[in-house]
């Protein structure tokens, strides 16, 4: 029998559990190797309406984002980060989740009685909060209210209510609030919470020309109507950003104030993007990368600072904020965790999706009428290709090569076949199609539902469509290669064992 060389005074009866016991400490020490060092304080920083292109640190020209910018060379930025949809509450409800559209329930924004993020659905409020996280949220307008169900988990919620007495819905100026008291009120929180805290911002300032940065920071020579009024403009857009940068600025220096920087898990990320006028759309709600494409900037204790160039999804947001911080996520989610990334490893890399039902939705009117092939949106991205497909029209689909097309000029459907048959594929995999409108949750009275009519409507979400009037069409399902069948349900295909692609046919 060995004798243990350095164990001479050990009992041979003992020497075995103790080197079990070394062997089990070595493994802790492993582990613990391998854990990420303590996150104290979690900051999620949504930046309303912002795209990718419209930081510095992602090509935008002339040093408009210096804070943000910082931020993201002390981290790991995400190249090409992807929204799971260019609206509001739709999105930000899959960040806070990290589920898909499908699973947690908040598909459209306005419908008959209004919808709600899934009551039962666990969000990073709730998981944050169950971890002992104080969780306070700090938003700068309605799309994110309680109405919408996000008040679930935070103990402190600075929101909007159109329905609250004495608020007049019709006056936007009482939905919104601009970032510099939007950070007043972050400060003021965190100041009240010395205990660890989980934050959310909303920052809302290029949402629209309503309302405004103070004149000093405002260039003289933006865009006015005959009025002299001004009006949306990228220049304007470039000088909400260069405040809203100022205001992240501040936030981060009260962190830093309170010592709260160094250990805090920060994400900075976009709901989706703007038009400002690229494929002759200025607002959001289509699919195209300049509203599909975010900004996406992570720092951590214990991170890698550096730039990620695969595709990634804010689904993925909630999962790698729960793993970075060895919380279970409290059930299947449809995001991966980015810890790989974060550590200086490489992550999964998959296809990402987005889509947009602006045809269920009773406040899309303005896009509705102006751009009808994009009443409903599918959106995959895989491999550098993109598909936007339109299933109720899908001959005005698109498809681009983003590596050689980055700005979508050059549409290669339905020339390029074979590409077209791969994305439809792997979007027909996928399923989750939305055929009829998503049910109504109960969301009030009905005096509720017109205030909050009216306060969408106020804020640039013009009604007055309804649901999708589908008396000419309706779905059917086939196959992305055998595209000459046709199914009233989802059926593989008989030819190719191929998951089925919805579409559209003449209802007679
Ligand atoms: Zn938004
Ligand atoms: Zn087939």
């Amino acid at each position: 029998m060995d004798t243990p060389k350095q164990s001479s005074t050990v009992p041979a009866g003992l020497a075995g559990p103790i080197l079990a016991r070394v062997g089990i400490v070595c493994l802790l020490l492993a582990a613990c190797a391998k854990q990420a060092p303590k996150v104290r304080d979690v900051v999620l920083i949504t930046l309303d309406t912002v795209r990718a292109d419209a930081l510095g640190c992602y090509g935008a020209p002339g040093d408009p984002t210096p804070h943000l910018d910082r931020l993201a060379s002390s981290g790991v930025r995400f190249e090409w980060a992807y929204s799971t949809s260019a609206l509001t509450p739709v999105s930000h409800a899959s960040i806070l989740t990290g589920l898909a559209g499908d699973r947690h329930g908040l598909q459209i924004m306005a419908g008959s009685g209004g919808f709600r993020l899934g009551e039962d659905i666990p969000t990073l409020a709730t998981q944050l909060g169950k971890a002992g996280l104080a969780c306070g949220a700090v938003h700068s307008a309605f799309p994110v209210a309680a109405h919408f169900g996000f008040e679930r988990g935070f103990s402190v919620f600075e929101s909007f209510d159109p329905t609250r007495a004495g608020t007049n819905p019709g006056d936007v100026m009482q939905l919104q609030r601009r970032s510099d008291e939007t950070t007043r009120k972050c400060l003021e929180f965190l100041a009240s919470h010395p205990e660890p805290s989980f934050l959310w911002v909303h920052y809302w300032d290029p949402h629209d020309a309503l309302l405004l940065p103070p004149p000093e920071a405002l260039p003289e020579d933006l865009p006015r109507n005959k009025q002299g009024r001004l009006v949306p403009s990228p220049q304007l857009y470039a000088a909400e950003m260069r405040y809203l940068d100022r205001q992240v600025g501040r936030l981060l220096a009260g962190l830093e104030g309170m010592q709260r920087l160094d250990q805090a898990l920060i994400v900075v990320v976009a709901d989706h993007g703007e038009g400002l006028g690229d494929h002759g759309w200025w607002h959001h709600r289509t699919l195209y990368q300049e509203q599909m494409r975010v900004p996406l900037i992570v720092r951590a204790p214990g991170a890698k600072s550096r730039t990620v160039q695969a595709a990634v999804s804010t689904l993925d947001l909630a999962p790698t904020v729960l793993d970075w911080l060895n919380l279970a996520p409290g059930g299947r989610l449809d995001g991966v965790s980015l810890r790989p990334w974060m550590e200086g490893g490489r992550g999964q890399t998959r296809a990402v999706f987005a889509e947009q039902h602006n045809g269920y939705d009773h406040n899309a009117g303005e896009i509705r009428e102006q751009r009808p092939q994009d009443d409903h949106l599918y959106a995959v991205i895989d491999d550098g290709f993109k598909l936007l497909y339109r299933p109720h029209m899908p001959q005005a689909s698109e498809l681009f090569d983003l590596r050689a097309d980055p700005l979508e000029k050059n549409n290669l459907f339905p020339a390029q076949r074979q590409q077209f048959v791969r994305l439809a594929r792997i979007l027909a995999g996928r399923g989750a199609w939305l055929t009829a409108p998503p049910e109504a949750q109960p969301a009030g009275s009905s005096a509720a539902s017109a205030s909050v009519s009216a306060a969408l409507a106020a804020l640039g979400y013009t009604g007055g469509a309804g649901d999708a009037a589908q008396a000419s069409w309706r779905w059917v399902y086939t196959c992305p290669e055998h595209d000459q069948e046709r199914w009233p349900k989802p059926t593989p295909c008989a030819r190719c064992n191929g998951a089925p692609l919805l579409t559209s046919e003449p209802s007679r």
